[in-house]
């Protein structure tokens, strides 16, 4: 093989891997500690780290060492870290800079529009924006190229090599299935008492009781930190995982489960092999992959009887006020499921219904099938066939998301590939780990870590995400296991059959 070439490559991309490290850590810094008045500074920081970064991935250097390198023979994971370099030299050199200035200016002006029309409930003051962006991720997709549709240019970013034919037919196999679930759900009359999560919590003790959580879960705190964010999210590296959770005092669930998802994705990253580091294959290889290990933790696992079985005692040390709440109190009251207006308040069953809607706005749009301004009438009454409740206003309907003010077309889909491939996941381990749940009630989550570790995480992009799912689990992504998962845990806790 062209060693020399390769060691090249290498060096390289350590260096596109250090400048990517410092512009992740200046927006987590930006998120969490940053003054103010930093904000300008912020920018122009931002601004030319983002320009020094553009300019090294599309370093012709690296083209000529991809085509040397995809000529000669190569192991499996020397010939995976060529093939995705390569993939995103082809990407970014294939989209003119004036576009990309363009499209980086655009989604500021919008990002404002978008604010100002939620708070005025004026989808007007949005649309022109909106169809320029548009415009904008139509001409990148174009210059991307595509085999089939021009939403899988754009899906490319987020769910490498996925097609929107694949996601369509897992999706449509999907629907109707969920909302025949929650029509049961919301026919059978049956409301969880809620309360005893919504009791007062000291911030203080929710914090230590957060530590506590991602520790005991695996987080390493010696190569990470869990920090306090407006919108909770995680970046980083395996040596370094910054993370971010938000408490409302008079809610308790938001603090546990935002804390449990994002240690979900920060075990990923903390997983992945000291050998790889500064490579492709110590990076996530789709954001369908990373969800699924955040859902995983935060819904299968946390919002399991096993783990309240075992936390609840714990919690009770952190908050004597919740001293009479029984376990089934508990393991109920986080575990309620109604339809909803807003996705990100929304429940397990009802979640992956508005990300189906938005996937079939975003397509239908692209596709020049939709108009921007149809997307709020449209937008309601799919609500309505769906979940059953129309939306009053376009602030809780369509402008609900920052994502399509910022150009994040072909996102959206991952959220529900993630909750898929979890239920999979799940159904993987459980084979290999009967006793799952005695373990998880006994807060025994080494072995399930390690068989992530091993299936997944150490793989980092080794494989594109549906042969890592087949791999891993024995077979293809399959939306059945997410199904099956549903009906069984929410038919035992609504009594009632799904
Ligand atoms: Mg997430």
């Amino acid at each position: 093989m062209a060693e020399e070439e390769y060691a090249r490559l290498r060096e390289l991309y350590s260096e596109i891997s250090y400048i990517d490290q410092a512009i992740n850590h200046l927006s987590w810094d930006q998120e969490t500690f940053m003054p103010p008045g930093a904000i300008l500074d912020r920018a122009g920081q931002m601004s030319v780290l983002s320009a020094i970064h553009h300019r090294k991935v599309t370093d012709p250097e690296i083209g000529r060492l991809v085509s040397v390198l995809e000529k000669s023979e190569l192991g499996e994971e020397v010939s995976a870290v060529v093939r995705e370099i390569g993939r995103a030299y082809r990407r970014q050199t294939s989209i003119p800079e004036d576009l990309v200035k363009e499209i980086a200016s655009t989604q500021s002006v919008a990002q404002q529009a978008w604010q100002n029309a939620r708070k005025k409930d004026d989808f007007s003051m949005f649309s022109p924006y909106l169809v320029k962006m548009v415009e904008l991720k139509k001409r990148e997709a174009e210059c991307v190229g595509y085999d089939d549709v021009i939403y899988d240019a754009l899906l490319d970013v987020y769910e490498p090599y996925a097609r929107s034919s694949e996601i369509t037919e897992l999706f449509s196999s999907l629907r109707s299935r969920l909302v025949d679930i929650v029509k049961k759900i919301t026919e059978s009359g049956i409301v969880i008492d809620e309360t005893v999560v919504r009791r007062e919590y000291p911030i203080e003790d929710q914090k230590a009781f957060c530590d506590h959580l991602a520790k005991v879960l695996g987080f390493d705190f010696d190569k990470g930190r869990l920090d306090i964010s407006a919108h909770p999210f995680t970046s980083g590296t395996r040596r370094d995982v910054r993370m971010t959770t938000r408490f409302e005092i008079d809610n308790l669930k938001n603090s546990v489960f935002s804390t449990i998802h994002e240690t979900g994705h920060a075990l990923y990253e903390q997983g992945y092999l000291e050998n790889n580091y500064l490579t492709p294959l110590a990076e996530g290889v789709s954001l369908g992959i990373h969800e699924s290990q955040s859902r995983f933790w935060e819904n299968i696992i946390g919002r399991s009887r096993p783990f309240w079985s075992h936390m609840l005692p714990e919690l009770k040390r952190h908050f004597p006020n919740m001293n009479d709440v029984t376990l089934d109190q508990m393991f109920r009251a986080v575990n309620t499921v109604g339809p909803s207006l807003i996705r990100t308040e929304s429940d397990e069953v009802t979640y992956n219904l508005h990300i189906m809607i938005r996937y079939e706005m975003e397509t239908g749009i692209m596709e020049g099938k939709i108009g921007v301004d149809e997307i709020p009438e449209l937008w309601n009454d799919k609500y309505e066939e769906y979940l059953g409740i129309r939306p009053p206003t376009n602030a809780d309907g369509c402008l609900q998301d920052i994502h399509w003010s910022m150009g994040l077309f072909g996102y959206f889909p991952t959220y529900t590939l993630g909750n898929l491939y979890s239920a999979q996941i799940y159904n993987a381990i459980l084979r290999d780990m009967p006793d799952l749940g005695s373990r998880v009630a006994s807060a025994e989550f080494a072995p399930i870590l390690s068989w992530l570790r091993e299936r997944i995480h150490s793989k980092g992009k080794l494989y594109p995400p549906k042969v890592l799912i087949e791999k891993a689990t024995g077979s293809a992504p399959d939306a059945d296991h997410f199904i099956r998962y549903l009906k069984e845990k929410f038919s035992g806790i609504y009594g009632i059959t799904l």
